[in-house]
Order: C-alpha cells, then sequence, then structure tokens
C-alpha cells in the first residue's frame, strides 16, 4: 500500500450538498435538459450580447461549464451561419475535437459531418453543408493560406486558450490581424480559468466575459515519501481507492499511449487475479491514438455497483469532461517537447507538471461533488520542484513549421510578428536556417518554389523536403509509404504482455538491411499484398488500426503530389534511392559512431538507438534519425544507415567534406573520392 497525508483543499465555490447528480440520472433526463443544466446556460442571453457587442470577447470558465459545446450551438441558433457563413471552433487536441464535434452533433440530432463535422490533420469529417467546424488549431492555421482573411467564416472562436500550444499562439497574432479588416468577424477567445487578463491585454483590452463555476472543495493527498516508479504507484493506489473508498470514478493522469496501455493491462491483470473479491472495476484508456469507438467508451455511464477508472493524457485535464469523477491520481507528470535552440535539437521529455497542471487536474474531482485528489508526490515537492505554470510551447519546439507557413501567408518581417509571447530569438534564426538548407528560401530569407510546395503538404518541412526529393531519386511511391507509416509512428507493433516472445519474432522478420523507415515500408507493401487484410495484421502482430490510419494517410499525400509536382514513381526495389531521398529531408538528424558512442555529427551530442530499433544489434557508422526520445537517455527512434559521402550528395550547402572525414576508419580517402565523383 501507499501512504498518503491530506495536507489541503481545494476551495469549492459550493459546499458538499446531497447525493451527487450521478451520470445515470443525467443521461436519463433529456438532452435537452442537460443542456440547460450547465453553468453556461443561464448567460446564455447576456453572453449573446456582449458577443454582439464586441467584436472580441475573452471567455472565462471553469473546465465543464460549456464553452465549447454550448456556445457554437448558441450562435447557430443566433444566426451566425446564415448565408453559408460558419463558425470555426479550434483545439488543440484532435480527440477533443472529434469529441466535442461528435456530442455537439448529437446534442443537435443532426449526423456528424451534416451540419457538424471535424477537421483535423488526415481527416476531414465535414462537408458542404457543415457550418459548425470544431478543428485542430493547426488546421485553422492551414486555412490561412488558402482563405487569408477567413472569409467564410462570421465566428472564430479560439478555444482552450490556455494550452498555449505553438498554433494557437500563432492564430492570434493572424486573427488579431484579420480583425483589424474585416469588422464583422467576431473573434471568441475562450479558456480556462488562467491567462484570461493576458489575452485581454493582447486583444486592445478586450472585455472578459466570466461564466461562474461551480465547483465543489477537493481534498488533497500527498504521499509521506517520493515513488521511485509511479506507474506501478498508479496502478497500487487506484486499487487501493477501488477497495477503500465510497462509490465515485477515478481520473488517473499518465503522459502517454504506452504508459497508458501498461498501465490499463496491469490494472485488468490484478483486477482478474483478485476476481470476486473485489467489485467490478472498468479500466479505460484515453489518449490521441485511441479508435472513436474506444474514445466514445469513457463518456458510457458506469453501470450500477461498478467503479469505472479512467486512464488518461492531459487531455482530461481541461479539454475533456467526464462525468462522475471523484478521485483523481495524479502522478505529476506530462510529456513535453524541449528543444534547445543552441544545438538545434527537439526532444520528448516526460517532466514533472506545472503548479497550474496540478491543480486542473485536482480540481476535475470537484464537479460533481466534493472530491479527492491523490497526488503521487509530496507537499515539499509540490512547493518546490513544480514551476508555476506551463512554459508556452512557443519558447520549447522548433519553428520551422511555422516560419515556411508565415513566409507563405506573405509575412517576412517575423522579429516583428505580434507575438503574445515572443519566442527565443535564437529558435527564429535557427529556424530560418534549417528552411535555408532545406532549400525552402533564398539567401534573401524569400520563399523559393521548392518552399512554396513544402508548405502546400501538410507535414513538417523535412518530411515534406524527403517527399519533394523523391521526384528526384524517382522514388516516390515508396517514400509517400515512408511518410504515411512515420506519421502513425511508435503505434504499428502490437506487444502483448502474454505473447512478448511472438510478437517480438513477428517483429524481427520484417527486418531489412538498412534500417527502420524500411522496414515501415516493408510492413506496409507486405499489408498491401495481403489485401490491407486486418487477418493478416493480427497473424503478424501489427495494429490494423494503425495501418489503416497509415492507408489514409498515404492516400491523402498521394492526392497532393501533382499540387507539388511530384510524378508516382518505384524504386523497383533499389532501397538506395528511398534511403537517398529521406537522407535529402533528414540531413539535419545524423549521427555517427565514435569511439565513445554515437555523437550527432554537427552539435556532437551524445545519442543512442533506441533498443527496438532494426538497427539496435548493428550499430553503423553513420546513420539518420527520425526523432530524439528522452527517457533514461537521449534515444533516436527510427534510424535509418546512410553513408556519409550521401550528406554531400544531398546537402552540399550544409556539409563541408572535411567534417565528414572519419579519423578511425582507415577507407576514409577512398570514400570522399567516390563522393566527389558522384557530385560530378
Ligand atoms: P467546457 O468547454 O466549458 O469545458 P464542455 O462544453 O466541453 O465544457 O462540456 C459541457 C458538458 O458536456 C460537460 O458536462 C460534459 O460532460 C458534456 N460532454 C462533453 N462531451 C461529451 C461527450 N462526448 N459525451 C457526453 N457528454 C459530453
Ligand atoms: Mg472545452
Amino acid at each position: 500500500t501507499i501512504e498518503f497525508v491530506r495536507a489541503a483543499q481545494l476551495q469549492g465555490d459550493e459546499e458538499p450538498s446531497g447525493p451527487p447528480l450521478s451520470a445515470q440520472a443525467q443521461q436519463k433526463e433529456s438532452i435537452q435538459a442537460v443542456r440547460r443544466s450547465l453553468p453556461v446556460f443561464p448567460f446564455r442571453e447576456e453572453l449573446l450580447a456582449a458577443i454582439a457587442n464586441h467584436q472580441v470577447l475573452i471567455i472565462e470558465g471553469e473546465t465543464g461549464s460549456g464553452k465549447t459545446t454550448q456556445i457554437p450551438q448558441y450562435l447557430f441558433e443566433e444566426g451566425y451561419t446564415k448565408k453559408g457563413m460558419k463558425i470555426a471552433c479550434t483545439q488543440p487536441r484532435r480527440v477533443a475535437a472529434m469529441s466535442v464535434a461528435a456530442r455537439v452533433a448529437r446534442e443537435m440530432g443532426v449526423k456528424l459531418g451534416n451540419e457538424v463535422g471535424y477537421s483535423i490533420r488526415f481527416e476531414d469529417c465535414t462537408s458542404e453543408r457543415t457550418v459548425l467546424r470544431y478543428m485542430t488549431d493547426g488546421m485553422l492555421l492551414r486555412e490561412f493560406l488558402s482563405e487569408p482573411d477567413l472569409a467564410s467564416y462570421s465566428v472564430v472562436m479560439v478555444d482552450e486558450a490556455h494550452e498555449r500550444t505553438l498554433h494557437t499562439d500563432i492564430l492570434f497574432g493572424l486573427i488579431k490581424d484579420v480583425a483589424r479588416f474585416r469588422p464583422e468577424l467576431k473573434v471568441l477567445v475562450a479558456s480556462a480559468t488562467l491567462d484570461t487578463a493576458r489575452f485581454s491585454a493582447f486583444f486592445d483590452d478586450a472585455p472578459v466575459f466570466r461564466i461562474p463555476g461551480r465547483r465543489f472543495p477537493v481534498d488533497i493527498f500527498y504521499t509521506k515519501a517520493p515513488e521511485a516508479d509511479y506507474l506501478e504507484a498508479c496502478v497500487v493506489s487506484v486499487l487501493q481507492i477501488h477497495v477503500t473508498q465510497p462509490p465515485g470514478d477515478i481520473l488517473v493522469f499518465l503522459t502517454g499511449q504506452e504508459e497508458i496501455e501498461a498501465a490499463c493491462e496491469m490494472l485488468q491483470d490484478r483486477c482478474r487475479r483478485l476476481g470476486s473479491k473485489i467489485r467490478e472495476l472498468l479500466v479505460l484508456p484515453i489518449y490521441a491514438n485511441l479508435p472513436s469507438d474506444m474514445q466514445a467508451r469513457i463518456f458510457q455511464p458506469t453501470p450500477p455497483g461498478a467503479r469505472k477508472v479512467v486512464v488518461a493524457t492531459n487531455i482530461a485535464e481541461t479539454s475533456l469532461t467526464i462525468e462522475g469523477i471523484i478521485y483523481v491520481l495524479d502522478p505529476g507528470f506530462c510529456k513535453q517537447k524541449s528543444y534547445n535552440p543552441r544545438t538545434g535539437m527537439e526532444s520528448l521529455t516526460v517532466t514533472p507538471c506545472s503548479k497550474a497542471s496540478a491543480n486542473q487536474r485536482a480540481g476535475r474531482a470537484g464537479r460533481v461533488a466534493a472530491g479527492k485528489c491523490f497526488r503521487l508526490y509530496t507537499a515539499w515537492a509540490y512547493q518546490h520542484e513544480l514551476e508555476e505554470t506551463t512554459v508556452p510551447e512557443i519558447q520549447r519546439t522548433s519553428l520551422g513549421n511555422v516560419v515556411l507557413l508565415l513566409k507563405s501567408l506573405g509575412i517576412h518581417d517575423l522579429m516583428h510578428f505580434d507575438f503574445l509571447d515572443p519566442p527565443p530569438y535564437e529558435t527564429l534564426l535557427l529556424a530560418l536556417e534549417q528552411l535555408y538548407a532545406l532549400g525552402a528560401l533564398n539567401h534573401l530569407g524569400e520563399l523559393t518554389t521548392s518552399g512554396r510546395k513544402m508548405a502546400e503538404l501538410p507535414v513538417d518541412p523535412m518530411l515534406s523536403k524527403m517527399i519533394l526529393a523523391s521526384e528526384k531519386y524517382s522514388c516516390s511511391e515508396e517514400i509517400l509509404t515512408v511518410a504515411a507509416m512515420l506519421s502513425v509512428n511508435n503505434s504499428i507493433f502490437y506487444r502483448p504482455k502474454d505473447k512478448v516472445v511472438h510478437a517480438d519474432n513477428a517483429r524481427v522478420n520484417f527486418f531489412l538491411p538498412g534500417g527502420d523507415h524500411l522496414v515501415l515500408l516493408n510492413v506496409y507493401t507486405q499489408w498491401a499484398e495481403s489485401g490491407y487484410s486486418s487477418q493478416w495484421c493480427y497473424e503478424n502482430f501489427v495494429q490494423f488500426r494503425s495501418m489503416r490510419r497509415a492507408r489514409d494517410v498515404r492516400e491523402q499525400l498521394e492526392g497532393l503530389l501533382e499540387r507539388v509536382e511530384v510524378g508516382l514513381t518505384s524504386c523497383q526495389g533499389d532501397y538506395v534511392r528511398v534511403r537517398k531521398a529521406i537522407t535529402s529531408g533528414y540531413f539535419y538528424h545524423t549521427a555517427r559512431m565514435t569511439r565513445s558512442g554515437y555523437r550527432t555529427v554537427k552539435q556532437q551530442q551524445t545519442v543512442f538507438i533506441h533498443p527496438n530499433s532494426s538497427l539496435f544489434e548493428q550499430q553503423p557508422r553513420w546513420l539518420l534519425y527520425h526523432e530524439l526520445v528522452l527517457t533514461t537517455k537521449e534515444f533516436m527512434r527510427q534510424v535509418l544507415e546512410i553513408e556519409s559521402s550521401w550528406l554531400l550528395e544531398v546537402a552540399p550547402h550544409y556539409y563541408k567534406a572535411k567534417e565528414l572525414e572519419d579519423p578511425h576508419a582507415k577507407k576514409m580517402p577512398k570514400k570522399v573520392g567516390k563522393t566527389r565523383e558522384e557530385l560530378g
């Protein structure tokens, strides 16, 4: 067992009163009654009046008050979509956009994709008729490319603004600008109760509309001592809550899919072993790549006598509200991108969450009744080790993508772009340098023809470059597959606990010399040959839904090839061409073997091949990686063996022959010679 001490209380606005309205009771009421019961409802008229009177309105309200699902409907009812005008509501997360759109369609009694739809990268569930569009912030950003003044929108609601994702932050600057010359456009900035004063100041002191929350007090418990293994501690604590605490569902915050799946498996395993000694515990995961039917399950009411435990990523912090949560279990971590502008290295890291995050999480326990939040860290750690707030993404990510987009929109002076919080100067500079090296910008910083094409593709600049380069190496068929497979990354292989050996064997059977990108290609090709069969996936321990998604992505990218003037050609088994095309995009992400292990070529950072890689045993001298993931070490995920001479071939402006010389290799002079030959 784990010992918790009660150490604080999150003050609510309401006294704990009678029994909470159970999820079932709510379900029984008509959907309209539920709508009327939401905190935003009494403010409907007042809110609509404020929107009518002001061009920009900041809306602040506790999570679950009805901002996302109700306000766009009010606007619809009020006639904001007359004459075919549309309402956009942005979400930082794909799952939220999908789930909320589905909910709103149900509330309005329409088919999802008709009047109400969603649009996320590689998945468009909208039609001509769609007037309420839930979309990721990144998708609205891309709308600017085809419609720079957002002329077909009457209202843009930037939701979950407090999340401060990179795309949301860029949207702020662009929308503020559009609003100036489109006085009839309404701009709503919706946020949980954080940061609203800053948003108001940014939008020239726009008024803030507050929706009073409905919060019950939440008792906060801390562990007495730090927990070494928070996953194990989580599982133990959930069971402890289940066995000792009165009814009410549990919400657990973990950092990502792998962790969530592991935790769910452990929980189910232990419940099975305890059998009828405990009451039924429904274990439900929720994360970005979960198929939508599984996502919908978390909203279903818990059967009488049972308890539900939802194991979620940050998505449940403010984007989704699950009824009936009384207990929150918070290990205090989240997965974050971090970026070092000095070295240009970006990596995903599991880091302690901020105090603001921890408090949002705790708040989830007090929505329907007084609740409890169990933190798997000490009160001291909360006080002394957590940052106050999360650093906005714009300050801890690479900006290549966004800079390319802004350049395509004709915004050249990035240093003076209207940022809510500016990115570090070095990061902007490095983005410009990288885009120059990729051939997207010329030496004056202007967009090149190739840069314009790269912006057309809804993927990162390096991936775009790889796709464009497939024209030169006549292998676009294969490169499209690699690009699609990389975008569903890390969820291809299935590894059930009870069949680890079989699963690993199946995976190794796909290995091809050259590296992981070719393995991905191999998996897809064999699957396609099987007739895209689910049975084939099952037999080969491959996740069918990931493959289906890869196929969707691939089809969409294929549809864009013509626009970027790449013909469809196959390398006919000459994989060197595929590897060179990949290198054309990823020459930034290279590492070489030195006496002391792998070092990145330019920055000399120590890195390691991920143990899951097909090249883990081989340890080739030169390689490129798709991404870095920092866990116990800085791991390179998806690696490809390359030859150093290719770097001079694909990026002669970036690499000098001298820095690719290998002091330990006797063969070296010969290689250099070959390179010159190849360069002609
Ligand atoms: P906010 O945006 O202010 O956080 P929402 O509009 O997302 O609030 O949520 C309002 C209500 O709608 C919540 O009580 C939530 O439980 C309910 N809700 C939202 N999505 C779903 C869904 N997919 N299924 C059932 N209920 C939902
Ligand atoms: Mg919301």
